[in-house]
């Protein structure tokens, strides 16, 4: 029995043989000079070959846009884009003239340095593109060498499938019914084969390595999804043990989900609303299963960290009016774009910032790019008309920004009526709470906003100073800390004193310590990743607000987040749910 540590990329527990995808890494591309007289021909060769492959993904496109929607099929758009790319068609034809080398030699050329050129920014969402040029480029190669792409649609048997790196054209093509978890070396959690592993509701462990060299087709494998634990060939104990939890783990989520659907009330009466955090519109369908009341975050820059292209103003309406239709009269709160900071992106952000979490990110961004900023409220506003929609922005520091937003806003109102377009007129408008400065002017702020969303994740950051994704640093990034909490408490105060909403969308909105005591404080929405609400509602209906407001007010007295998580496990079973 071997046991490794990867990133849980997509929860669940599976048990299965494994299926080592090996593609056709291995194969080699010949490589051989030419005469100048040749390059016509292999030029031919090419053309023939890119127009076999447009074909072939087309076909996927199509298919992943009937099956999951306009997010996923985006995917392929970026793919047929590349095969379209004039400057692409210019470095090909350059190199194949001054190399005299065969047309396959050239791709595998470029595709070096396009990748090369890539793994250089420091931004994982941008390294992780190279999988698609791959894609592409490996695409292309198989029409000219004439091989069959190796694809895992023909799965007959249930697998846990492994890989090297598997591409989206893979996971778009695999049949879903067989592969019963994914493990793979490479990859992170923001990797499109772990966003589509989650879309999909196939447990993942992604990032493992090197392990793929060390597994055998049909091992038997564990894989938990949720701790990034992959076992090989188990004892029997081992074996046993996983099957319970697999099993109880089915169970859970089956009735979680079942009572999911229903609102959710403490057993006092208060009504809760929990909503999901989605990032790709694929995931609206996930949320309305695990019984969200809405979508509370849509993280809309993520439209925008697809490969290839910045979407323009069709694609984002597009894309929003899926998410409202999917949703029904379910609001839905778009948050305009958070890129920089962490998201940065090649085309449109500056990577040699000093401090990017403290740069050009955010509404900072988008103020001064309102063209940009201006097509999207656009975007949000032609899509108003299918459904509940509110509009949000991101790391407001104070009310001027606030201000200039919503005179943006004004603006791009005017675009739409210039144009004829109609719109809902009565979007309610928010901000996040996620800068100290914003949370100690809540109560100026909630004079210009109908909503409010704590955003904890950055408020923690950058209350304690301390860089959200830095490991070394991670034990202080603490959602108890007093400072944290007094921040919170007096956004919720103020939202309240000017009679308007507050809700919370970090990752401590899922947290049940932080749940029971952000309900005591008078929280009123909880916006989490779709799997967690099964699991937050049953929490909820065991309790008594009553109970978590004396609760929540014995924490506010506390000096530090030992004492207080100390106080909050006598008190809460996390477990079962219940309060002690
Ligand atoms: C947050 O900061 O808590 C938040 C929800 O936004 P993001 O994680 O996208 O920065
Ligand atoms: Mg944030």
């Amino acid at each position: 029995m071997k046991q490794f540590s990867g990133i849980p990329a997509s929860p669940g527990i599976a048990i299965g043989r494994a299926f080592v995808f090996f593609d056709d890494e291995g194969v080699q591309v010949p490589s051989y000079s030419i005469s100048a007289s040749d390059v016509g021909s292999e030029w031919s060769r090419l053309v023939i070959a890119i127009d076999k492959a447009k074909v072939e993904v087309e076909l996927l496109r199509d298919r992943a846009r009937d099956e999951m929607g306009d997010e996923q099929s985006a995917i392929f758009d970026a793919h047929l884009l590349m095969m379209q790319d004039p400057d692409l068609f210019e470095r090909m034809e350059s190199s194949l003239k001054s190399n005299l080398r065969n047309i396959e030699w050239v791709i595998l050329q470029l595709e070096q340095e396009l990748v090369q050129q890539l793994s250089e920014i420091d931004d994982p969402y941008i390294r992780e593109r190279t999988s698609d040029i791959h894609d592409v480029s490996k695409r292309i190669l198989n029409h000219l060498l004439f091989r069959e792409r190796m694809t895992l649609d023909d799965l007959k048997d249930d697998v846990v499938l492994v890989a090297h790196d598997l591409l989206p054209s893979d996971l778009i093509s695999m049949n879903r019914d067989h592969v019963k978890a994914i493990v793979m070396d490479q990859g992170g959690r923001t990797s499109h084969t772990a966003i589509l592993a989650r879309a999909f509701e196939v447990p993942a462990v992604l990032g493992l390595g090197n392990v793929m060299k060390s597994l055998h087709a049909a091992d038997l494998l564990i894989v938990d999804g949720k701790s990034g634990i992959v076992i090989v060939e188990p004892d029997d104990a081992t074996l046993e043990l996983y099957e319970g939890m697999r099993d109880r783990f089915i169970e859970r989520e089956r009735t979680l989900i079942a009572d999911a659907l229903d609102i959710v009330s403490t057993k006092d009466g208060k009504r809760v609303f929990l909503k999901a955090n989605i990032e790709v519109p694929e995931e609206a369908r996930a949320a309305l299963r695990n019984g969200a009341d809405g979508v509370g975050l849509f993280r809309s820059e993520f439209l925008f960290l697809q490969p290839g292209r910045v979407p323009d103003e069709d694609e984002q309406t597009r894309a929003y009016s899926e998410v409202l239709q999917v949703m029904k009269d379910r609001p839905v709160t778009i948050r305009t774009l958070d890129l920089g900071g962490d998201k940065a992106l090649a085309e449109l952000t500056d990577y040699s910032e000093k401090n990017p979490l403290l740069g050009w990110r955010a509404i900072r961004f988008c103020l001064s790019r309102q063209d940009i900023f201006r097509t999207q409220l656009r975007a949000i506003l032609r899509a108003s008309v299918h459904g509940d929609v509110r509009i949000m922005f991101p790391m407001i520091s104070g009310v001027e920004e606030l201000e200039l937003s919503l005179a943006l806003l004004g603006l791009a109102r005017e675009d739409c009526d210039k144009r004829g377009i109609p719109y809902r007129k009565d979007i309610p408008t928010g901000i996040m709470i996620e800068i100290p400065s914003a949370a100690m002017t809540s109560d100026i702020l909630a004079q210009h906003a109908d909503f409010f969303s704590i955003g904890t994740n950055d408020l923690i950051q950058y209350t304690i100073a301390v860089d959200r994704g830095n490991e070394r640093v991670a034990y202080l990034h603490q959602p108890f800390h007093p400072a944290v909490l007094r921040l919170i408490q007096r956004t919720i105060d103020a939202a309240h004193a000017a009679g308007i909403s507050v809700g919370l969308c970090g990752e401590m909105a899922a947290d049940p310590y932080a749940a029971i005591v952000l309900l005591g404080l008078g929280l009123d929405e909880f916006s989490m990743s779709g799997v967690s609400i099964p699991e937050t509602k049953r929490l909820f209906r065991g309790v008594l607000a009553a109970d978590a407001r004396v609760i929540a007010g014995k924490v506010m007295t506390m000096t530090s987040p030992a004492e207080i998580e100390g106080y909050l496990k006598t008190r809460i079973d996390a477990e079962s749910g219940t309060l002690r």
